[in-house]
Formats: structure tokens, sequence, C-alpha cells
């Protein structure tokens, strides 16, 4: 991809949904957000994420296994997730491909508008979509109803309260203890 830059612009530059830009190379791994100068916090992820970051690893497997990817990304992951987040959101997420620069520790970065609680809850409602497409292609009345029956009693919101709880405690870098 070739974009035409901007004179004065250096490359670890990244404009934000909000007009701001950020340095990259001031971003690490550990951070889910930042304060930005607009007065708003905007969430960040990077490609080096799990996916387990916002949903439980058992629901990352089905994921891997049912939705199909059509790219070099390998199996569906956090690059695919955030894929579909910006489809849905395009004026509001902003990424930067980082592969060529060696002082960032991944390939692929996203800052979103909103904050990473919101971009939580966005992930959980879109991985709903997801599934149900997919149980829906499974053509088996039985799980369909079985899967809309649990999503029936499902609360996103509380959801990520408690999720975001549990893996606060757990580890700040996301990992499996
Ligand atoms: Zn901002």
């Amino acid at each position: 991809m070739t974009e035409p830059r901007v004179p004065g612009h250096d490359d670890s530059t990244l404009e934000l949904p909000c007009g701001e830009t950020v340095d990259v190379h001031g971003l690490d791994m550990g951070m889910r957000e930042f304060d930005c100068d607009c007065g708003a916090t905007h969430a960040i992820v990077m490609d080096v994420h799990p996916l387990a970051r916002f949903v439980p690893e058992f629901l990352v497997e089905i994921l891997e296994q049912t939705v199909e990817t059509a790219d070099d990304h390998g199996a569906f992951g956090t690059t695919h997730m955030m894929g579909v987040v910006l489809e849905e959101f395009p004026d509001e997420v902003a990424s930067k491909d980082v592969s060529e620069d060696g002082a960032v520790g991944c390939t692929l970065i996203w800052v979103t508008d909103f904050d990473s609680r919101r971009l939580h809850e966005i992930v959980v409602e879109l991985v709903v979509e997801l599934m149900e497409h997919a149980v829906s292609h499974a053509e088996d009345d039985g799980a369909m109803s079985e899967f809309e029956r649990r999503m029936s009693e499902f609360d996103v919101d509380s959801f990520v309260e408690q999720y975001r709880q549990e893996r606060d405690i757990e580890s700040e870098h996301d990992e499996v203890v």
C-alpha cells in the first residue's frame, strides 16, 4: 500500500479518529487505553493481544473452528476481530501497520475513539453475532434453539464487567494463569 506521506509526519505517527495524533513508539503492549489530548480515553489493541482478552478461551476455540478466514492471518483471532470492529465502526477506529517498524513489538495497532470498556462490549456483541451466524449455518434446529435460549439469558454488560474484574486480578498481561 502506497499512501502519500504528509510532509513532516514521520512513520510512527498514527492519526486518531478525534483528530489528534499519537506516536506509536509511545505505546506498549500492556496498555489497554490511554488518555488523549482531546479529553477522551481511547482503547488500544495490538495484533499480539490474545482474543481471550475479550472472551473466554472456550469461545475463542469455537470461533477458531467455526469462522472461516480468507487471508494469511491464520485462524480467527484478534486481527480478524478488529477487522470486524473496523467494518462496523469505520469512522471510530484508526489502524496502523507497524510491521516495518522494529521499535514496536507487533504488526498491527488499532486505536478506537471509545474506551476499552466500550470496545470490550462491542467485541462481545459482535462475537455473539458471529456465533449466531455460525450456528444458523450448522442447520441444526436443536443447536439453534439452545443457542438462542442461552443468549436470551446472556447480559453483555454484566459479562464484560465480571470478565474485566477477573482478568485484571489474574494477570495484567492477559495470559491464562
Ligand atoms: Zn482523542
